[in-house]
């Protein structure tokens, strides 16, 4: 007997050059996933563990092809959406989802590297804001994301219930705001959809992974993609993420550490 096909699941993001991040971290969680991985790459960063040293998106075109190829071959069960890098590239990615409504998607509104380097050009929020965040089934920001995406500062446990319903209120069907750049002791997720707040509770490691946000969401696609309801499929991803973080390693000269999928 041939062996079945898995379930298919896309990423939509950027290259990064150092295999820790983006398109490269996403296919490297649909494969320990065992889900079969898409990718159309909307930006290339040149990039190491010392950080990011060029950013180039890719013309609009040769993005709505790589759209076109993999939507007119594969069942795509899940869709997850990372750095996008411009206004205009936020702006087609949202018009093909809206299109094409993929059963599931997952927006990571990847804006700044850990590094430093800006990934989305600042004229784009507002597209991610009105177009593309209506559409996400998840929706998955860190602390400085979803300040940049509300406009207001967040300091307290307090503020992060109201920035989840505020980003409810943006047209998301569900939150998962990471607590990973929080003063928190502990490392507190929270996810929050119409039926009320759910907190994921780990212990913080001294490590600073970097790929970990890619690697949540396209873990989180991953779950969606093999049948698992958003709940728990994100309780799975945030599992995934935290053993593959306590087992990563320093693959260059750079003090970044990268996960051990
Ligand atoms: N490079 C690319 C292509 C990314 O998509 C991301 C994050 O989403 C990063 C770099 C930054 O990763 P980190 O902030 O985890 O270092």
């Amino acid at each position: 007997m041939p062996p079945a096909t898995p379930p298919i699941a896309l990423t939509i993001a950027g290259s990064d050059s150092g295999g820790g991040a983006g398109i490269q971290a996403d296919l490297k969680t649909f494969h320990a996933r065992e889900v079969h991985g898409l990718s159309v790459i909307a930006a290339i960063t040149s990039q190491n563990t010392r950080g990011v040293t060029a950013v180039h998106t890719v013309p609009l075109k040769h993005i709505r092809s790589q759209i076109d190829a993999v939507f007119d071959d594969f069942p795509i069960g899940a869709v997850k959406t990372g750095m996008l890098g411009s206004a205009s590239v936020t702006r087609l990615v949202a018009k093909e989802m809206s299109t094409r409504q993929p059963a599931w998607l997952v927006v990571d509104p990847v804006m700044i590297s850990t590094s430093g380097a800006r990934l989305l050009d600042e004229d784009a929020v507002e597209a991610m804001v009105e177009e593309l965040i209506p559409l996400a089934d998840i929706l998955t920001p860190n602390l400085p994301e979803a300040e940049a995406l509300l406009g207001r500062k967040l300091r307290s446990p307090k503020d992060y219930d109201k920035a989840g319903e505020l980003l409810l209120e943006l047209g998301a069907t569900a939150v998962l705001l990471k607590g990973g750049h929080a003063s928190e002791r502990e490392v507190v997720d929270r996810y929050y959809d119409a039926k009320g707040t759910m907190e994921l509770r780990h212990p913080r490691l001294a490590i600073e992974g970097h790929g970990t946000g890619c690697t949540l969401a396209s873990a989180i696609a991953a779950e969606l993609a093999r049948g698992h309801a958003p709940r728990s499929a994100v309780r799975r991803a945030v599992g995934y993420v935290h053993r593959a973080l306590a087992r990563s390693y320093r693959p260059g000269g750079g003090p970044v550490h990268v996960l051990g999928h």
